[in-house]
Parts: C-alpha cells; structure tokens; sequence
C-alpha cells in the first residue's frame, strides 16, 4: 500500500453549507488539490476561502456532497478509519477539555487510535511541544500558545503520516511560532508530509514548498514555491493619465491595467528597462503627468489574484 506519490489526493471536491434563510454557500468548488508525498504544502487565502472545509473533510468532521478523497492512497468512502490514522489534524479552534491535564489528554488520545501502552511517546512528545512542566496541569490554566502546542501533541500521538495544521500561528507569539516552526521541519526531514493552511504569506514563504491560493473555494493559483515567488520578482510601474486610452499592443506583454486614470504595468527589471515602456507610450502618443514605481512582492500578487477574482 505504500507506493503512492501524493499524500493527499482531492478530486472535484464540493461542499455546500446550506444557509437556514437566503443563499446556501458553496464552500468548496470542484477543488483539484494534490500534495505531494513528503511535502510541507501551504494553502493560503483569506477568511472564508474553504481551507477549514477542506481540512475537515479529509478529518471526516465535513461529509462532503461529492468528489475523492484519498489518503495515502487510501479512499476516505472505502476506509474511513484507516485513512482517518494516516493524518494529525491540528485544529483552527483550541478546542481542548479544560478539566483533562496535556498527559491525560495524549494518553486518551492514544487510547482512541488504539496505539499500545508501550508504543506510546506522551511523555517524550510533551517534551518537544516544550510542556512537559505542564504535563500535571489543568488544560484550562494553560496559555493560548500552550494550548496550540498541546494540540499539535495530541495530532502526534499515533505518529501519522501527515500532519494537518489549521492556522496553527494565529494568536502565538513570535517566539513560540519559530520553535513550532522548527519542530514542523524536523518532523517534515524525518518524512511526515506537512499541509498547513495561514493567510500569513510570511509564514508559507519561510516553510512551504508548494503554495496552492484559494479563494471562495477555488484555487486561483498553485504551484512551487520558487514559481510563486518568481512572480514577485517583477516591478510594477503606474502612470497617471491625463485623458482616457487605448492600451498600445506592444504592451500585451507586460500585462498591462487600467485602473481609474492609472495604467498598470508590470515588467520584470531583470529584463526590461523602464525607458523601454517609457518609449511605447511616447510613440503612442500616451502622456501622462505622474509616474511611480514599485517593487511587488507575495502580498501583492495575493492582493491582486483575489481582487481580480472578486470582480
Ligand atoms: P476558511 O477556513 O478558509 O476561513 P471555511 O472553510 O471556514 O473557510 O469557510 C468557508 C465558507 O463556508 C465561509 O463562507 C464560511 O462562512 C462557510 N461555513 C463554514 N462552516 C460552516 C458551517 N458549519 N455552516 C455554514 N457555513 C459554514
Ligand atoms: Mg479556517
């Protein structure tokens, strides 16, 4: 059973929420999303996207209307529960027993995978989420970023294949963030396969290898690291109009917008020169009164791709 290449295989994936009044939402759109086997991949997009959608479908606590799941090659409709031990979810929501101690918590945990008493690491994985002190004590006097940690631990316990983390940085300080950064690498160079999901572009260009955007359940963009990135090495030059134009042909190329009286123009500065686009608008008799330049990065092209898919 292990000679599969993606851990995580999505086919035309829906799922509609059905609202009690008004328009029902359609939280995921035949969503396409393959993750590579040993992967640490980012889904990024802002609130309301699909990411938890997704991410609890492949937990099972989200029935899908229709499309493949498949886990470690595994179909989630053929086996739920064995498909359900390759992967740690680490949840958006801190929901955690206020009344259990970190130790019982795992122990439960392990008890519910049915992982043997003498396979089970609560001890040592309390340590590497760095609440071992912690371990006697009550959930609910632990600190958000206790319980953030606590509930990668309890994600860990059957020692899946996968691990899942649902924004696991929002509300964690910056500190606290590096350390399960770097404990996400360790896991991810000894072969567990990462999908984490963030609207932070910051925390998937440090960790990600793969970035899949999505937007109101569709994917807008996905590919490498590297290729997302190289998008941004591009500048963006706007120049302020006097009257209305049309846009030159010998502009196509630079993937050129109107926006209000400003034309839009992206170039990539290792190739092209400024002057060079200066010279298409003079020789098309294009004057402007105001020109500003600036460098793009991940922010903008996010910005952009879900402005252009909003209108
Ligand atoms: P994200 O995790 O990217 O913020 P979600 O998957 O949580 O997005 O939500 C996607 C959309 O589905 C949003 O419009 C959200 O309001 C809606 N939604 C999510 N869960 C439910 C639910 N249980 N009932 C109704 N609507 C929901
Ligand atoms: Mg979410």
């Amino acid at each position: 059973m292990s000679d599969y290449n993606f851990s995580i295989e999505a086919k035309n994936l829906n799922k509609k929420y059905n609202k009690k009044k008004g328009v029902d939402i359609n939280a995921l759109i035949d969503l396409n999303i393959n993750i590579p086997r040993g992967s640490i991949y980012g889904l990024l997009g802002p609130n309301g996207a699909g990411k938890s959608t997704f991410i609890n479908i492949l937990g099972s606590l989200v029935i899908k209307d229709s499309g493949k799941v498949k886990i470690c090659g595994i179909d989630i409709d053929g086996d739920a529960k064995k498909s359900r031990k390759k992967i740690g979810i680490v949840p958006q929501e801190l929901n955690i027993d206020p009344f259990f101690t970190p130790i019982e918590l795992l122990e439960l945990q392990a008890g519910l995978y049915g992982v043997r008493k003498k396979d089970r690491k609560s001890e040592e994985i309390l340590s590497k989420v760095g609440l071992l002190e912690q371990k006697n004590a009550y959930a609910r006097t632990l600190s958000g970023g206790m319980r953030r940690r606590l509930l990668v631990a309890k994600a860990l316990v059957h020692n899946p294949e996968i691990i899942i983390l649902d924004e696991p940085t929002a509300g964690v300080d910056v500190e606290l963030r590096k350390n399960l950064w770097n404990y996400v690498k360790d896991l991810n160079n000894k072969g567990t396969t990462i999908c984490l999901t963030t609207h932070y572009l910051e925390e998937a260009e440090n960790l990600c290898d793969h970035i899949t955007i999505i937007n109101k359940g569709k994917i807008l963009k996905s590919d490498t690291k590297e290729n997302i990135l190289n998008l941004i090495g591009k500048k963006t030059v706007s120049f302020a109009l006097d009257k209305k134009i049309q846009i030159p042909h010998n502009l196509n190329r630079y993937n050129p917008v109107i926006d209000n009286n400003k034309l839009l123009v992206n170039y990539d500065k290792n190739i092209t020169q400024l002057k060079e686009i200066i010279e298409i608008l003079n020789k098309n008799n294009i004057s402007f009164y105001e020109i500003n330049t600036y460098e793009s990065d991940l922010e903008d092209v996010f910005i952009n791709l879900i402005k252009n898919h909003d209108t």
